[in-house]
């Protein structure tokens, strides 16, 4: 039996597990009752997949979403596992296979959604076949608490008991009480072995803004990631038919997607999605749960997630792969109204009321925080980081000032007024505008008529805004949205506690270009394996991503192998891979270098092209450095024909012309080369 390292690299491609993977996969393979707690995008599939690889007998996998296993067993079939799935969407033939597969005990994993659980006829097949190991993805949907309950996942318990094989239980979901529930429903009470695993995606760029033409400012953030696949979440349907709309016509590839779309509609925009390359998606949140697609390289928020839990949950759609991936999310005092009501005139008991306003108050306090973001964020799932660089606030330091006074001017305003006004009202009252419903109200004879002065329009509001996430203040929903004081700012009322506040300054345009996957160097031969890719896709009708992730794709590009060697030695490339693939990316790679640059095909016929095709070579030797262990580097096709044409004759001349990087690396061979042609 191959050791679970050897497996990860020859079926899945990958040279190192992520952090968490290898105890997790061993704690699994060894037969334990095991609950991981890993973050979306963390890699929890190849923690009961390779177990099952190593494990005699089925496993068995009850997954909520038809389409999530469908997706998984194409995956495992891409990289020569036997997987079969047994849901309602299955053809006859379909059926049939994976019947065959388990007759004749080659079928490795058996995906079942959790329906199939409560007919006896199931278990009795279950038990028939050899069950080894029970894996159970998105746990959580045994929780009555949850959104996302699935009373079907109640069954799974019993199943556990008849079987009396191992469970092993996966989910992103990371507070306590989910977890005691998974623990009570699904482990009988008795605690297996738990891993709670880091929630930091370094790969994300996190970004908030405070909404100021909100319209415009996604459509330039969508501009800058032009022809990268995106989300953008919105509050409403009718928005997320406007917003695709006013995207279309900026000429994007962009479609709409709510709940309030036939199914037969979404399910296309959901296939659009994963097998077209740059799509973007405008949607409610009823858009993700039955997406698995890992190149998602951006996602926007148009108006404020509902808590931290969902935000964390949204963005983190994106960059599954690993690779860099952008956010953005907007928010501004109409969300925080919305949101406030949604909680308030919801039917949830007390309780968990509070607790829905103190979830959505951590993102407020995200949204308004002064320091890194990614702090802020871990934090609040118990864990402690670094100031990360990879955030607006970690790149941009907001300007701060002690906003004690402004505050205590805006409180005042609110009170002296009986909490009975909103924003609007107060700035005019602050900064002394004698409106008609100012004068009408007698408010321009308060004393805190026209305090705040020094400060403009925008100032004030941002003041509102910032007191609204810190939830000093909230929107009464009993007196039309009314403004009424919290507790939380008596202590700065009474001038105990200070508070500082972020100055407004005119929003900045969005993030200009998102970085560059690759150097422009390896940017065309990147974009022709993904024309590649989509081919070899679209010939075996299966999602761009099935044949090879971005990810891969990058490191093709940048390390450019020379043969099926090299390749293998790609992270992603399998065994089966490399034998179905390898040879029509290598002919992307190699043919791209020797034949098709413009610049050579300009020096075609003449002695300049030879002496370019020698340095290609000489090259091509010292790619990865004399002892082949250096990082990948290679010039430009226009910087090698302008040695080849203009034949530096000493390592000065040469390094002036390549620069110092180049010459260090390829300088003695490319002056071998031209002394040899002299
Ligand atoms: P989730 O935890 O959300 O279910 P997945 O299992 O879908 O995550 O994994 C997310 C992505 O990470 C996939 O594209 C997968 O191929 C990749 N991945 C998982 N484990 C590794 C690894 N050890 N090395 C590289 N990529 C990995
Ligand atoms: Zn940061």
């Amino acid at each position: 039996m191959p050791s679970a390292a050897t497996l990860l690299r020859d079926v899945y491609g990958f040279d190192a597990f992520r952090p968490g993977q290898e105890e997790i996969v061993h704690t699994v393979a060894s037969g334990c009752n095991t609950l991981a707690i890993m973050p979306t995008g963390g890699g929890k599939s190849l923690c009961f997949q390779l177990p099952a690889l190593l494990r005699d007998g089925v496993t068995v996998v009850i997954s909520p979403l038809i389409a999530l296993m469908r997706d998984q067993v194409r995956g495992l079939r891409a990289a020569g596992v036997e997987a079969g799935a047994l849901t309602s969407g299955n053809t006859e033939e379909e059926t049939a296979e994976v019947w065959q597969a388990l007759e004749a005990g080659r079928l490795k994993l058996l995906y079942m959604a959790p329906e199939r659980l409560a007919s006896g006829a199931t278990r009795g097949m279950l038990r028939r076949i050899g069950v080894s190991l029970i894996a159970v993805d998105e746990a959580h949907c045994v929780s009555q608490w949850g959104h996302d309950f699935r009373p079907d996942y109640l069954a799974i318990g019993e199943l556990r008991r008849a079987l009396g094989v191992p469970l092993a239980a996966f989910t992103a979901t990371a507070d306590a009480e989910t977890q005691a529930e998974i623990v009570d429903k699904l482990f009988d009470g008795q605690p297996p072995q738990t891993f709670l695993h880091g929630f930091d995606r370094p790969n994300i760029h996190l970004a908030f803004s405070a909404k100021d033409a909100p319209r415009q400012q996604i459509m330039g953030f969508a501009a800058a990631r032009k022809g990268q696949s995106g989300i953008v979440y919105c509050g409403t349907r009718a928005k997320t038919e406007s917003l695709a709309q006013a995207l279309s016509q900026a000429g994007h590839n962009a479609c709409a997607y709510h709940g309030g779309m036939e199914p037969q509609a979404r399910r296309r925009v959901e296939h659009r999605f994963n097998t077209e390359d740059g799509l973007i998606v405008v949607a409610t949140v009823a858009f993700g749960m039955g997406v698995d697609k890992p190149d998602i390289r951006w996602v926007a928020h148009a108006d404020l997630p509902k808590s931290i839990e969902a935000y964390y949950q949204e963005i983190g759609r994106a960059g599954r792969d690993g690779a860099p991936a952008e956010t953005l999310t907007l928010f501004g005092p109409d969300d925080i109204r919305l949101r406030r009501s949604q909680i308030d005139e919801g039917l949830a008991p007390p309780a968990r009321r509070m607790a829905d306003h103190g979830r959505l108050n951590a993102l407020l306090g995200l949204a308004e925080a002064l320091t890194c973001r990614r702090v802020t964020l871990l934090g609040y799932f118990g864990e402690t980081a670094e100031p990360c660089g990879n955030c607006d606030l970690c790149e941009t330091p907001p300007e701060t000032f002690d906003g004690t006074e402004a505050v205590q001017k805006a409180l005042s305003a609110i009170l002296r007024t009986e909490e009975r006004f909103g924003a609007g009202h107060l700035i005019d009252i602050l900064m002394g505008n004698a409106t008609d419903k100012v004068r009408a109200r007698g408010h321009d004879n308060l004393p805190t008529f026209g305090v705040g002065r020094d400060m403009d329009k925008r100032g004030w509001q941002g003041v509102f805004r910032q007191m609204l996430g810190h939830d000093l203040v909230r929107p009464d929903p009993e007196r039309h949205g009314a403004l009424v004081m919290t507790e939380a700012a008596r202590p700065i009322l009474r001038a105990e506690t200070p508070i500082h506040l972020r100055r407004e300054v005119a929003t900045r345009t969005p993030r200009p270009a998102a970085r560059a996957l690759v150097s422009e160097e390896d940017a065309p031969l990147l974009s022709a394996l993904k024309a590649k890719r989509r081919a070899l896709a679209e010939a075996a009708g299966v999602p761009a991503y099935i044949v090879f992730n971005d990810r891969t794709l990058i490191e093709m590009a940048e390390t450019r192998p020379a043969n099926l060697d090299a390749m293998a030695r790609v992270g992603g490339v399998g065994a089966t891979k490399l034998e179905r693939y390898g040879t029509d990316f290598l002919e992307v790679i190699n043919g791209e270098a020797e034949q098709l640059h413009p610049k050579r095909r300009k020096l075609a016929g003449r002695a300049a092209g030879e002496l370019y095709d020698q340095l290609i070579e000489a090259q091509a030797r010292l790619s990865r450095g004399p002892e082949g262990i250096d990082k990948p580097l290679s010039c430009s096709a226009s910087l090698l024909a302008r040695v080849a044409s203009q034949r530096p004759r000493d390592s000065d001349a040469l390094a002036r012309l390549i620069g110092e990087k180049y010459a260090e690396r390829f300088g003695p061979a490319f002056l071998d080369v031209l002394r040899m042609a002299d």
